[in-house]
């Protein structure tokens, strides 16, 4: 199974426009964080989209996708949804519907807010298409979907006034948009070996999102092997949380791709590294080679 971070910043991305901090204004790629979404794909080249940021174009297109066979949405924010119409091109390509997963709660407030998409009585211009897409609900409570074969499992976490739904799939949890883990959360990540958590920054705990040292203690609760930290703000570069993080605590970066291959968690390279978007030198990049 493997673990694609498509975008690792907060909701206004870094840089920040018109911000000039020595983080918005690094020359390390990896603190060019493009807003949440995350590709995760197991056998046969199944692939599970995690959020449709409004950079999805330019995150698939970095990384080489020509494939999604199915969403998942964590939740309702404009940061994680307001791309949605870029999965037009792969109902256009396979002429079938994508199935999208999203909390049973949420379905009227995305039908409502994408009416044009959700609403069958809504047809595009002649010559004009829309994405094609078949909502699903997932009971936060229930099993969860099988989806291309395997058992998504959800995992119900407070946001704010919001649900947000991560979800654990085989060694693999993961979590966005978290200020903290309830305990049947808790329960269904036990064992898990690879878990991707929210962090924000240092200090300054924040209502509704856990900041990194929040992060780090779950992260030590649930003791998988590995933990990444995305949804990063420009509070933090990259070189900063390597240097204070423990060491089973890495922050994640937009590219990196983490592959669960029997008792081994690596970190391999990014399918296709694009300058400019994630412009990382293979020579200034030691995680290319980074494997534990
Ligand atoms: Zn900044
Ligand atoms: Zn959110
Ligand atoms: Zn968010």
């Amino acid at each position: 199974m493997r673990l694609t971070f498509l975008g690792t910043g907060t909701s206004f991305g870094v840089p920040v426009v018109g911000c000039d901090c020595p983080v918005c204004s690094s020359s390390d790629p990896r603190d060019q964080r493009t807003r949440h979404g995350a590709l995760v794909s197991w056998e046969e080249g199944a692939t599970l989209l995690v959020d449709t940021p409004p950079e999805l174009r330019l995150q698939l297109l970095r990384e080489g996708v020509d494939r999604v066979d199915a969403v998942w949405f964590t939740h309702g924010h404009a940061d994680h949804l307001h791309g949605i119409d870029d999965l037009r091109i792969f109902s256009l390509r396979t002429r079938k519907s994508v199935p999208v997963f999203v909390a049973s709660g949420f379905r009227d407030e995305i039908s409502q807010r994408f009416r044009y998409i959700f609403d069958p009585e809504v047809r595009p211009n002649q010559g004009s298409s829309k994405p094609e897409l078949d909502l699903h609900d997932v009971d936060e409570g229930g099993e969860g979907p099988l989806i291309m074969g395997r058992r998504v499992q959800p995992l119900a976490v407070p946001h704010g006034s919001l649900t947000v739904l991560g979800f654990r799939v085989g060694d693999l949890g993961y979590i966005t948009d978290a200020k903290t883990l309830p305990p049947a959360t808790l329960e269904r990540l036990a064992g898990v070996r690879l878990l991707v958590l929210n962090a924000l920054w240092f200090g300054h705990p924040h209502p509704s999102h856990f900041n990194v040292e929040e992060a780090v203690a779950m992260a030590e609760r649930v003791g998988a092997e590995r933990t990444y930290l995305t949804h990063l703000t420009h509070r933090a570069s990259h070189a900063e949380l390597e240097r204070r993080l423990p060491p089973t605590v890495r922050p994640a970066w937009d590219g990196l791709t983490v592959e669960i291959d029997g008792s081994r968690i690596r970190e391999i390279r990014s399918s296709s590294p694009e300058p400019g978007l994630t412009g990382f030198p293979a020579s200034s990049h030691p995680h290319f080679r980074g494997e534990s």
